[in-house]
Order: structure tokens, then C-alpha cells, then sequence
């Protein structure tokens, strides 16, 4: 089985050079490769793209060690994140034009991942049958008005694992383990599919509120199917917690790998990647929002929703209380 995995990797992988900066990145090719193409034109240095499942290639990056050819690992979540960190794949990045762009808490304490944009997870629920003013933040989901009306995706998850671990550190491991409780005890239905599986549940009546990140909501508004639109403009979206904590926040982010033969290069582009230009290229094309707090999004769609209030949690924290998170999930029954 092994040995077949390495066979395949070696069929489907292009040539990677040590010169060149090898990207092993999560996001989908088109929503990168433009800018790593302006980069190349720009500088001269040669970017290779291996495109996959988040888990699928930190499980690679394990199993290559220092003979991976990769340098920089792109991915999304702040728990994911952390945990290539935790297994010792990742290295200090030395930069102080990044740490001047990223503000602290939107990057890893050791400097070993940065930002690159922001998403919310944020309420979408069904107008006709949800006022807005029912709605308040995320913990008076868990009250009995709620019972059988919640649409989520399940808890191996790792965005719902870091909204868990965002209310165990802002509300305490008691009060967040009555809220998964409670929570659990108001699904409509046993968690199944994506973020998209769960906008389309409210529209169809499955369920009256939902918890997904914005920009699937925004990414079916913009959709060539028709399906799509349909049950995104039946929902509308809802800031949570906007008189206590703010939003939920996460990240799409970037880490140095230990394994970079260059990682002066790989540097370079993740600091291009920062650049005010690519940030927005960036967040516009995946429906998210710049890192810097002082560049604002072009996306009409974006502008729609208003501005909000952000948690301000220190990111990092999303990582330390994962396995806490994980567990509360666990014990409430959430599949
Ligand atoms: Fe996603």
C-alpha cells in the first residue's frame, strides 16, 4: 500500500527543482497560480504548485520529511496550521516586513505560520422563518427556541473544531461544554456535507439557521449554477455576537516548511503575497478578506454584508485548546 502510495506521487508530480520555490498548497490552482505567475515574471524564480486535500498533504509532508521537496505549505485554519507545527514540520520564518503586515494575533507565536486572509464563520438563516432580530451570537443557538431548527457539517470538521475552541477561550471549557450540548441537542438533522450542503438545507427547509464560513455563501451567490444562487439569495447572512466578542475569525495561512532548500526565495514570495496588490487579488478571488486591517476588500459582494465586528482572539489559542475542543464535541455526541 505503502509503496503504491510512493509510486503515485512520482506519476502525478511535476519535476521540482531545488532552485525553484515549491508550493504544496490546499487552495485550488486557479484561485494561486496567477500571482505566483506575477511573482515568477517579477523576480525570476521558477513557482511549482502541488495541489491537494489540506490533511492529504500534511500526511505527505510527514511521510516525505526532510527529503520533501517542499518549501511552503499553504492551507487554511489556524488548528491545521498548528498542527503541522506540532509535528515539528514547519520552521521560524524571518521576516520584518511580515511581521509588520500580520498583526500578532493572525499569526503563530513563533512566527513559524502567517496570515494570509480572513474569513468569518458566520449565521445563515431562512427569512421567512427566522427574524433577525431571533438572532443574537453563537451562544443563544444553544437555547430550547432553537430545538431542531440548526443546520452544521459534523465535528471532524476543523472549522467547527476552532469555533468550539474559540468558546472555550472566550466563555471557559463549563460554559462552552453547555454550549456544544445544547447546541447538539437543536441539530435538525445528523451533520452531513459541506458548508454549501448546509446554506442549500436552510433554503430547502431542512433547517432555519446554519453555521458555515461566509465566502461559501458568497462563492454560491457568485455561481455559474443555477441551483446555487437559488439557495443562496433564499438566505440571508447574520453577524454573530456583535455586542460581545465579534465574529468568529480564522485564516487562510502560509507556513515555511523545515524541509525548504530555499528558503530565502520562499520568503520572498510569501512577502509578495502580502504585497497590498496580492492581498486583494487574493481575497477577491476566494471571497475573503485582506489580512491588513488597513487594505479593504474590492468585493461588491463583500461590501454587501456591511461591516462587522471581529473577534479579536489571539488565533494561536485555536490550536491550544483543539484537542479540548475535540473533546466537548466528543462527549455531546456531535458526529
Ligand atoms: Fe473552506
Amino acid at each position: 500500500m505503502k509503496k503504491f502510495f510512493f509510486i503515485s506521487l512520482l506519476m502525478v508530480q511535476p519535476l521540482l527543482y531545488a532552485a525553484d520555490v515549491n508550493v504544496y498548497s490546499a487552495r485550488k490552482e486557479a484561485l494561486i497560480k496567477p500571482l505566483f505567475d506575477q511573482f515568477s515574471q517579477e523576480t525570476g524564480i521558477t513557482v511549482n504548485l502541488i495541489t491537494g486535500k489540506a490533511d492529504t498533504l500534511l500526511k505527505r509532508l510527514e511521510v516525505e520529511g526532510q527529503h520533501s521537496p517542499a518549501d511552503i505549505l499553504l492551507t487554511v485554519d489556524a488548528a491545521r496550521l498548528a498542527r503541522g507545527k506540532n509535528k515539528g514540520l514547519l520552521q521560524t520564518i524571518h521576516s520584518p516586513l511580515l511581521e509588520k503586515i500580520v498583526p500578532a494575533h493572525y499569526r503563530d507565536v513563533d512566527n513559524q505560520w502567517f496570515g494570509l486572509s480572513l474569513r468569518s464563520r458566520v449565521i445563515v438563516y431562512a427569512p421567512e422563518r427566522v427574524n433577525a432580530s431571533d438572532l443574537n451570537n453563537y451562544i443563544d443557538l444553544a437555547k430550547p427556541q432553537w430545538k431542531n431548527r440548526i443546520c452544521v457539517r459534523s465535528s471532524a470538521n476543523v472549522y467547527n473544531q476552532s469555533l468550539v475552541a474559540a468558546m472555550i477561550a472566550n466563555h471557559g471549557l463549563a460554559k462552552a461544554r453547555l454550549w456544544v450540548e445544547g447546541l447538539v441537542h437543536n441539530f435538525a438533522r445528523a451533520p452531513k456535507g459541506g458548508d454549501r450542503d448546509q446554506i442549500k438545507a436552510v433554503a430547502a427547509g431542512v433547517c432555519d439557521v446554519a453555521l458555515v464560513n461566509n465566502y461559501y455563501l458568497a462563492g454560491m451567490l457568485d455561481s455559474s449554477q443555477q441551483r446555487e444562487r437559488d439557495a443562496a439569495t433564499a438566505v440571508k447572512l447574520f453577524w454573530p455576537s456583535q455586542n460581545d466578542t465579534g465574529a468568529h475569525i480564522n485564516i487562510s495561512g502560509m507556513a515555511l516548511l523545515k524541509s525548504a532548500k530555499n528558503p530565502q526565495a520562499a520568503i520572498q514570495l510569501m512577502e509578495f503575497m502580502l504585497s497590498e496588490q496580492a492581498q486583494l487579488w487574493y481575497a477577491d478571488n476566494n471571497y475573503e478578506y485582506p489580512i491588513d486591517p488597513s487594505i479593504k476588500s474590492n468585493s461588491a459582494l463583500l461590501k454587501n454584508w456591511g461591516d462587522f465586528k471581529a473577534d479579536q482572539l489571539n488565533i494561536n489559542l485555536l490550536g491550544q485548546y483543539n484537542a479540548d475542543a475535540v473533546m466537548l464535541m466528543d462527549r455531546a455526541s456531535w458526529q
